[in-house]
Order: C-alpha cells, then sequence, then structure tokens
C-alpha cells in the first residue's frame, strides 16, 4: 500500500468493517466484509449500492451508517487504523479485555508537526509515539529508521522495539459502532411530533430546562435525552429558527442535536444522551479522581476541539463550564447547550439576576453583557481550572457580588494543587482583562496539544511534513 492520499481511488468503493440489521425502510443490511459503490455521501447515512465479489452491482440501493464503512484502498480499511480517535479513546480501548501488551493502534493527529500517533499497549499502560512523515511521503518514528508506509513501518516494530522491551503484536480490538452515535434524520425532517417521544427518568434540571432520559419511538426505537424548556423563554418563531442553526453544527466533540418539538408547550430538544453524564460530576467521582495528567489534558483538549469548530462557524457559547461539558463512552467529551443561552436566557442575562454564571463570566460580559467568543475564552479559563483542580469551586471564599471588584483590581485566581506552571499561564492568558489579547480558541488549541506528553524518540526529528486536510479527506461527503 502507498501513501494513501496519492491513491484516491476514482470509484469511491467501500468495504463494510461490521455485520448490520438494518431496520428502516430504505437501509441496507449487510455482513462485514460486502463491496459498496457510494452513489450520496451526505450526512450520516450514506446512499450506497451493495457491489458483487467481482465488482459489478447487485441492483441493491439503500442506506447504511457512514461508520461502518472503509473506503478500499485507503489507510481506513486497515484493521490497526482508527480514524480521528483521541489519546484517552485510544487509552480506553487498549486497556479493555482482548488486548495485551504490544497490542497497538494507529490514529490521525490532527496536532502541529506530526501525522499520525501510534498507541500501544505496555501491561497496564498505554505508550504513545508520533509518527511523521517527511517530504517524499516516508514515515519515522525516529531518524534512525525511514518506512515507505505504515505497513511497513508496522511490520518493522513487530520484530525490532519500538520503546525498551516494547513490540508490537496484534492490533487493538475494534469496538461496533452504535446506531445513536448516528444523527438519525436529515436536517428538514428533524421537526417531530412529541408523541414520538417517551420520557423515563429525569436526570437533572437547569434554570431554564429540565432534562430527562427517554425513547425515541422513530424510525428505530432509540435512548435519547430530552430537554424540555419549561416556560414561556422564547416564541415557536425564535425557537425553531435558532436550534435549526444549531442542527447545521457538527462536530465530534459537539452534542448531536437529533430533533426538536415545537409545536405545543413545552418545547423539545431532543440530543444524544451521553452514558456518564456532565464533566463536574465526573471529575469529582471516583472515575475523576483516577485521572492523570494526561487524561485531564485531553478532557481540555477536546473541550477545545470542539470550541474551535464552534468559533469558525461563528457560534458564541455563552454558558461554558464543566456542568455544559458531558462525558461519553471511552471518555468522549462533547460540549452542550452551545448557542442555546442566546435566545433563551438572554433577558436574564441582562438584567444581572441571580442566574448568571458569575464566575464563568468575563467581566465585560456581565458589565456590559458583552458576550464573544473572547468572553467564551474567558470562560474556557474558569474551565481549565475546574478540570486541572478535578472539580473545584472557582474563587473559592469569594462572594458572587465582591468578583468584579476583585477583577477589576487585577486579582486573579491562584493556580489549582499541583497544577504546573505551563498550565496555569494558559488560563492566565484567558483571563486578560482585555479580551483582543485573550488567545482564540484556534490558539488555545496549539498551546493545549504542545502540552501532552508523547515518548521521546531515540533522535530528534527534523521538521516534518504534514498532508493538509487528511481529517477532511477522510470524512468528506463526495458528491
Ligand atoms: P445545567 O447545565 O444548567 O446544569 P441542564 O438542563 O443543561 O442544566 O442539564 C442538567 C443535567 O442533566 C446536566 O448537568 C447533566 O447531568 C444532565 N444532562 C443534560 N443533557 C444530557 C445528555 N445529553 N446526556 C446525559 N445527561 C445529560
Ligand atoms: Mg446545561
Amino acid at each position: 500500500m502507498g501513501d494513501y492520499m496519492d491513491m484516491m481511488p476514482p470509484s469511491h468503493r467501500f468495504i463494510s468493517q461490521f455485520d448490520f440489521k438494518g431496520s428502516g425502510r430504505q437501509e441496507l443490511s449487510f455482513k462485514a466484509g460486502e463491496r459498496f459503490q457510494a452513489v450520496d455521501r451526505t450526512g450520516d447515512w450514506w446512499m450506497m449500492e451493495k457491489l458483487k465479489a467481482d465488482g459489478s452491482s447487485t441492483g441493491e440501493k439503500g442506506l447504511v451508517p457512514y461508520n461502518y464503512m472503509a473506503e478500499e484502498g485507503t489507510v481506513e480499511e486497515q484493521p490497526w487504523f482508527f480514524g480521528d480517535l483521541t489519546r484517552t479513546e485510544a487509552v480506553n480501548l487498549l486497556l479493555k479485555g482482548g488486548n495485551t501488551t504490544g497490542s497497538f493502534l494507529i490514529r490521525g493527529s490532527d496536532k502541529q508537526g506530526f501525522t499520525y500517533a501510534l498507541s500501544v499497549r505496555s501491561e497496564n499502560t498505554v505508550k504513545h509515539f508520533k509518527i511523521f512523515q517527511d517530504e517524499d511521503g516516508e514515515y519515522h518514528v525516529n531518524t534512525s529508521s525511514y518506512f515507505e508506509d505504515l505497513n511497513k513501518l508496522i511490520e518493522y516494530y513487530k520484530v525490532k522495539t519500538v520503546a525498551k522491551g516494547l513490540l508490537l503484536t496484534t492490533p487493538c480490538v475494534k469496538d461496533e459502532p452504535t446506531g445513536t452515535e448516528l444523527s438519525l434524520l436529515p436536517v428538514d425532517e428533524w421537526e417531530r411530533p412529541q408523541e414520538e417521544f417517551e420520557l423515563t427518568q429525569k436526570l437533572g434540571s437547569g434554570n431554564f430546562s429540565q432534562v430527562y432520559e427517554g425513547y425515541w419511538l422513530g424510525k428505530i426505537k432509540i435512548k435519547v435525552a430530552i430537554k424540555t424548556i419549561n416556560y414561556d423563554v422564547t416564541t415557536q418563531e425564535t425557537f425553531v429558527r435558532e436550534t435549526s442553526f444549531l442542527k447545521t453544527l457538527r462536530h465530534r466533540n459537539l452534542v448531536s442535536l437529533y430533533a426538536v418539538c415545537s409545536v405545543g408547550k413545552p418545547f423539545y430538544i431532543v440530543t444524544e444522551l451521553l452514558s456518564k453524564g456532565d464533566l463536574l460530576k465526573f471529575l469529582r467521582s471516583n472515575e475523576g479522581e483516577k485521572l492523570n495528567v494526561d487524561g485531564l489534558l485531553d478532557i481540555a483538549g477536546q473541550i477545545v476541539d470542539g470550541m474551535q469548530y464552534l468559533e469558525v462557524n461563528n457560534c458564541v457559547h455563552r454558558d461554558l463550564a464543566a456542568r455544559n461539558i458531558l462525558i461519553g463512552k471511552n471518555n468522549i467529551c462533547k460540549i452542550a447547550d452551545f448557542g442555546l443561552a442566546r435566545f433563551i436566557k438572554d433577558e436574564t442575562y441582562i438584567s444581572q439576576s441571580k442566574e448568571v454564571p458569575y464566575k464563568w463570566t468575563a467581566p465585560e460580559a456581565l458589565a456590559y453583557g458583552r458576550y464573544t467568543l473572547k468572553s467564551d475564552a474567558w470562560s474556557y479559563g474558569v474551565l481549565l481550572y475546574e478540570i486541572m483542580s478535578k472539580g473545584m469551586n472557582p474563587y473559592p471564599g469569594l462572594h458572587n457580588s465582591e468578583l468584579l471588584r476583585y477583577l477589576k483590581k487585577g486579582n486573579r485566581m491562584e493556580a489549582p494543587p499541583n497544577c504546573s506552571d505551563k498550565i496555569y499561564k494558559v488560563m492566565l492568558d484567558c483571563w486578560q482583562e482585555n479580551p483582543l489579547k485573550r488567545p482564540t480558541f484556534d490558539d488555545l488549541k496549539t498551546s493545549i496539544d504542545n502540552l501532552a506528553n508523547y515518548e521521546p524518540s531515540e533522535d530528534s526529528p527534523k521538521p516534518p511534513n504534514k498532508p493538509k486536510g487528511w481529517m477532511n479527506k477522510l470524512r468528506k461527503p463526495v458528491k
């Protein structure tokens, strides 16, 4: 296999990675290893034509979930390639049963300077190595050995140690994706009648809404989270307009919106359900207690990824805080409630009532209602404090009413216990008085990425050459 970036198969053929039983009228059922021709790859359900082994059509056409497919002739097909997996997801997968020392995977890296990362299990820990690619397209982990493709690199490190005593053995066991990772409807069909939803258990309530676990009795019965907007905080027109904008925002670190009900009160916002609840509770739980700095930084990094996406799409969050980050399988972090504050909480915010999350809000937003991505950057600093302190309350001992004066005098929160200067410096950058001096989320991404730990390689590699936008290539819909 050569460099997969150079091998753009003109035919867009795919191979199924798992068995799938279609339940909707338009869905195809298939077994792992079948071949398909892409017809339309927009959204999470792709229109595909099933092929016979010889590549000719079977005449069967229908919808398939995108994450069950791998493109033929690309690195996606490889059992050891896990796509845009985060560091924490990699750790959690490799530490699961079925894997042992030497189990490994390669994941894409969006980080500055290197193309892929190799994660390898070593006893009960996981080690990460950077894989660089040079101008000629050759790969290396360190400058003593270069490889024409990733397969050769892997074969080499099966016989020669990649770090002291550590050889690669078999690819990490792959999990079958679950249906709930998919947005199940195209944008224009997402207004649903309330009868399609069954509320089972209350998960929590905020100031403007209550959140329930429940079922969507739609195309297939799936578990969802249903947010009910409990009083007259907005008109139906505003609700429909704003939520249909939010629905267009799609990123792995944002909670996916599935549907809304705007006919009848209360309004519903139906989203994916995240199994581990909110980040604040998680940080304070036994599982959070066990996280080390790498794990915490990974969470911080995932949130930056989501915020960077919101930044590009000009969506101001306004209520960025650990309580509004949700955690799912393999510690994936997703930002919730983005953009909702704008149209639901506006009046309350301006009237400076008790509902304002004072300790997370930038001074200019508190004083003049000036909410921007730079006030989100301020909140991100506070959120980073919550993460590094494993869920401490910000400004311990300080009353809300004293906060603005405290900040105006130039005071800032102290670093949380055991937090490195480098990480604390990121918080202080976010808390600059002048919003323009605060970092963008693009800047923050670089800062947080640079804090993550990788195993040292024997030589220092020369500056690598990263193929541009490889990740987009993997998932970009092709018309
Ligand atoms: P707030 O953000 O003001 O605490 P919310 O109404 O947004 O209130 O949510 C209340 C609680 O419900 C959250 O803290 C979280 O524990 C839970 N929750 C909200 N959405 C989800 C979801 N999609 N999946 C799982 N739990 C959720
Ligand atoms: Mg919330």
